[in-house]
Parts: structure tokens; C-alpha cells; sequence
């Protein structure tokens, strides 16, 4: 039995009206810099140069702990007790380290500095350095900047800021045909399976922000064209156009700023669910198709299969986690659309969903799928929502890396949500695998306790 609610069942608008707990309380989340993780293996010519202190640093080296086996494409410029009292010229010092660095790395085609705390504490102008550096450059390799710091970022907007950075320098399309962009990284695998699906709708004309393909391609043979074009490798000298011509989806549900310059360059957001889960990817698919055109006998033939995996990979973990609560702490602000997953394709109970921010526009059709009674909070004040959380008592914790250890202590289960933005958990294929990182934790909870 297909036990998803259809997607035109909304239950009276569901959480659009609701009232939201709002926190501004001390919060236990990741800063932006966490983002440099996931976009440095996506955008493969870029080079993230951290401006900060020591602390930056060994953040991003241990969270991304596997690069000491390869040349990284991170770094820190480090700002020392010299610099922080004023007695050195940071900008002289800046450059100094990007004149270094690309003289011992010409394949970088991209330098992004990245602001953190200390930049931001002494004020140092990382826009002005960018475009002197740039100029210097010119020709060579872009300079851009966007901040990663704690003071103004939760982790996951370090990407909203890192493609926001990079809208201005998008080439401007004239051209007439609709032209759809999937804004968000997401893993190659998910990505080539949704131009398989997209394709097979009838949409070709697909790229993928942050972009995968190069204008600087080596020649190749004419049979294998074909082949290359649809599956294009990953180059940040390939940016997408963009104008009144392109028709975005967001992939990620923490890119407001990235939409926002977006639209300012004449392109139009199609509001929709996000891709997870099967109900998910139709209803984001199904926005693309309305937009293009596509009949809905094309549409249903090109996702039947896929969607019929996907229902039967959830069917299998349905029976564990059904019934059982789920209380969310505010991390990566994939809170919404995860709730809407695990409430509407697995049958779970949602105590709270907390969200670091809350952007009505982009959770409008989010909000409308979500039980009337769920509790949702915006922003956060850690020891309050502690509180409610040991009193919910719920089957299963949804935080970041700090609270986990200590919740698991007192007996909850937990998922860490920073594992749930570096898995592949977007598109049909994937909606099994979204699915067993909530019932495995469950399941070996049970084995222990056998
Ligand atoms: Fe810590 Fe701020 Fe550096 Fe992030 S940017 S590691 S919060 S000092």
C-alpha cells in the first residue's frame, strides 16, 4: 500500500499559520567556515583562504581531516596578536600569502578569502582585497570574498554566502528559451541522476549551481560529445548564465541570499518542496515541469520508475520508525523539509522542529505539508530547549556535535546533523538511504538494549 499522503491532500495549509517559538538565547551551532568541507571537493579549481586565526584552522582541518593525504584546497591566512593589536598592515601580510600561494598552485582559477571572527573584529576590508587582488590577477585567477564567520553565520550559510559571492560575476543571457538552474551543491551522483530524470522529462537545458562544466575542455572526439556534455566535469571558469530566461530550484532550503541576488539578476525561483523523499522530489520535479511546459503524461513516464524505488526502499524502514518522536534542535535549516519527510513518508511523530532561521518564502510549500500541531521554533536558546527536549522525551534527537554526546549520556538517541549535509540524501534514489540515517542509530539502540 502507498501509504504517502498525495501531495494535493494538504492538510488546510498545514504549519503556514501557526505560531513559531521564537529564541534569541545562546545557540551551539557550527560557524560558516564548515561550508569550505563540502564546496572545496565540488568547485574543483577554487582555493578557500581562510582569513583568521589559529582556532579557524584547526577547525577546518579537522573537520576535513582527510586532506593532510592530498594537496588541500583550504588554508588559513593567520591573523596573529601582532595583527589583532594593530602594530602589522594585514593587508601588506595578505598578500604577501596570496602571492605565495599562487605562485606554488597555478592550477587555482578561483581564490575565495573568507572572512571569520578576527577579520571581522578588526575590521579588515576582504571586498577591497579581493579586488585589488583580483586586478593584480587579472586574467589569471578571480579573487572573491564572502564571510564563514561565527559572529554573523551557522554553518550552512557559509555556502549561502560562498554562491552569493559568486552571482555577480555570472555572464548575462539574452536568450529567449526557458533555461532551468539547480542551485545548491549538491554529490555528482545526485546530480547526474536529476539530469537523468530531468532529461528524461524533457528539460536538457539544465546547469547546476555551484557548475560543473568548463569552457576551457580539451578537444575531443566527436562520439564522445555527447556523452561529455551530459555528464560535464567540474570547473569554476564555467559559471552558468543567468537572466530573465532562467527558471531556478532550489536544492537546499539555506540559500536565501544566493536567491535573492539571483532574482536580482532577472531570474525567477519556482517555489517547491525540497528534494527529499519521494513525495519531495515529484512535488520540487513537478515545479520544474509546470514551468517548462511539461505534459503531465511525460512527467509521470519519466518519474514512475524512480518514485516506485523510492516508495519501496521507504517501505522498508517505515515499520521501525513509525510512531516514534522526533525532536529537532536548530543547525542546518534542513530541519523543515526533513520533519516534512519523516512526518509524511515514514509516519513519525514531530515533537519540535527547530530551525536557525526561518524564510517563510522558501518554506512556504514546506510549511503547508507539516502536521498542524507540530511545534516549531526559530533561533535558539540552548538550555530552554534542553529543557523541553528531556521533557518531551523523544525516541530520537536530531543535533549538532556538541549536544549529541551529552543527550546520548542521558539515554536519547541521537543523529548528528552535520552527517545529514554531507551525505547524499536528495532525489528518489537517495530517499532509502535519507531514511535508514534515522533508523540505524534506532536499531543499534535496540541491540544494545537487547
Ligand atoms: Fe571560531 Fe569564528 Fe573562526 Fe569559526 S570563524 S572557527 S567561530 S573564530
Amino acid at each position: 500500500m502507498n501509504q504517502v499522503i498525495p501531495i494535493h491532500a494538504k492538510e488546510s495549509l498545514g504549519c503556514s499559520d501557526t505560531p513559531v517559538l521564537v529564541e534569541k538565547g545562546q545557540r551551539e551551532v557550527f560557524c560558516g567556515l564548515t561550508g569550505i568541507i563540502w564546496l572545496h571537493r565540488k568547485i574543483q579549481d577554487a582555493f578557500f583562504l581562510v582569513v583568521g586565526s589559529r582556532t579557524c584552522a584547526h577547525l577546518i582541518q579537522s573537520a576535513a581531516g582527510v586532506m593532510i593525504f592530498a594537496e588541500p584546497r583550504f588554508g588559513t591566512a593567520i591573523i596573529d596578536e601582532r595583527d589583532l593589536a594593530g602594530l602589522a598592515d594585514c593587508n601588506d601580510e595578505l598578500d604577501r600569502v596570496v602571492r605565495q600561494l599562487l605562485a606554488r598552485r597555478p592550477d587555482i582559477k578561483l581564490l575565495f578569502l573568507v572572512g571569520s571572527c578576527p577579520s571581522e573584529v578588526i575590521k579588515l576590508d576582504l571586498s577591497r582585497a579581493a579586488q585589488r587582488l583580483s586586478n593584480e590577477y587579472l586574467h589569471a585567477v578571480r579573487v572573491l570574498n564572502y564571510s564563514g564567520s561565527g559572529i554573523e553565520t551557522t554553518f550552512t550559510q557559509g555556502e549561502d554566502a560562498c554562491l552569493a559571492s559568486l552571482v555577480p560575476g555570472l555572464q548575462q543571457s539574452t536568450a529567449s528559451t526557458l533555461r532551468l538552474m539547480v542551485v545548491g551543491t549538491l554529490a555528482d551522483v545526485v546530480e547526474d541522476q536529476l539530469r537523468l530524470v530531468l532529461g528524461a522529462m524533457g528539460i536538457a537545458q539544465v546547469d547546476f549551481f555551484p557548475p560543473r562544466r568548463s569552457t576551457a575542455m580539451p578537444p575531443i572526439a566527436a562520439s564522445t560529445r555527447a556523452q561529455v556534455d551530459f555528464f560535464p566535469p567540474r570547473r569554476s571558469t564555467a559559471m552558468p548564465p543567468i537572466g530573465a530566461s532562467t527558471r531556478f530550484l532550489l536544492a537546499q532550503p539555506f540559500l536565501a541570499d544566493t536567491a535573492k541576488a539571483l532574482q536580482s539578476r532577472g531570474a525567477v525561483h519556482l517555489g517547491a518542496p525540497y528534494p527529499l523523499g519521494a513525495e519531495g522530489t515529484t512535488a520540487w520535479l513537478q515545479a520544474a515541469a509546470q514551468a517548462f511546459g511539461i505534459s503531465q503524461e511525460r512527467f509521470e513516464e519519466a518519474t514512475r520508475a524512480p518514485r516506485l524505488r523510492a516508495e519501496q526502499a521507504l517501505s522498508r524502514h517505515r515499520p521501525l520508525l513509525q510512531g516514534k518522536k522526533i525532536f529537532f534542535f536548530p543547525d542546518s535549516q534542513l530541519e523543515i523539509p526533513l520533519a516534512r519527510f519523516l512526518s509524511r513518508e515514514l509516519q513519525m511523530e514531530l515533537s519540535e522542529v527547530g530551525t536557525p532561521y526561518l524564510h517563510r518564502q522558501h518554506m512556504a510549500h514546506e510549511l503547508e505539508l507539516l502536521p498542524r500541531t507540530t511545534q516549531l521554533s526559530e533561533g535558539q536558546d540552548v538550555e530552554r530547549q534542553l529543557d523541553r527536549c528531556i521533557a518531551a522525551q523523544p525516541d530520537m534527537v536530531v543535533c549538532g556535535l556538541g549536544l549529541a554526546n551529552p543527550l546520548e549520556a542521558q539515554g536519547f538517541t541521537t543523529k548528528w546533523s552535520i552527517e545529514l549535509v554531507f551525505t547524499p540524501i536528495q532525489g528518489y534514489e537517495q530517499a532509502g538511504d535519507l531514511a535508514g540515517l534515522f533508523s540505524r542509530p534506532l536499531t543499534r539502540r535496540l541491540k544494545l538494549a537487547a
